[in-house]
C-alpha cells in the first residue's frame, strides 16, 4: 500500500494520488487506472493497478477488498467500474447501483460478506 488515492473529484474524474515513501502527490485520470490481467491473459476485475506518474515504473496494486484503506479502494472499484465498466465484461458503464453491487460480490468472494465497507 504505498500508492493511495486520497482524493476525488467527481466532475474531472481525476484522483489525487499520494506516493507515500516519496512523500510526494500527484493527480490521474480516474480513465487511466486499469484492473490487472491474469497470466493467461484474461481479465482479472479483483486488483486495480495505480501507477505513480512522478515515477516511472512504480506502481501499487489494490485487491478490491481495499487491503489498509477499505474506503477509499473499494469507492476507486465502483468509480472505475461505474466510468468504464468491468474489465470482467459483466457490468457496463454507467450505472453505480450495479458497479456497487458487483465490487460488493468481488469483496465478499476474495475477503468475506462483512469486508464491505462503502
Ligand atoms: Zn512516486
Ligand atoms: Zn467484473
Amino acid at each position: 500500500m504505498s500508492i493511495r488515492p486520497i482524493s476525488y473529484n467527481e466532475d474531472t474524474k481525476i484522483y489525487r494520488m499520494l506516493h507515500e515513501e516519496e512523500s510526494h502527490e500527484f493527480d490521474i485520470l480516474l480513465t487511466d487506472l486499469q484492473h490487472t490481467v491474469k497470466l493467461d491473459g484474461s481479465p482479472n476485475h479483483d486488483l486495480i493497478v495505480v501507477p505513480c506518474l512522478v515515477c516511472s515504473n512504480t506502481f501499487s496494486t489494490h485487491p478490491v477488498g481495499g487491503g489498509a484503506d477499505p474506503l477509499n479502494i473499494q469507492q476507486l472499484f465502483v468509480n472505475k467500474i461505474t466510468e468504464t465498466g468491468c474489465a470482467c465484461g459483466n457490468v457496463e458503464a454507467g450505472n453505480e447501483n450495479l458497479a456497487d453491487a458487483h465490487a460488493h460480490l468481488s469483496c465478499a468472494r476474495m475477503d468475506g460478506t462483512e469486508r464491505w465497507q462503502i
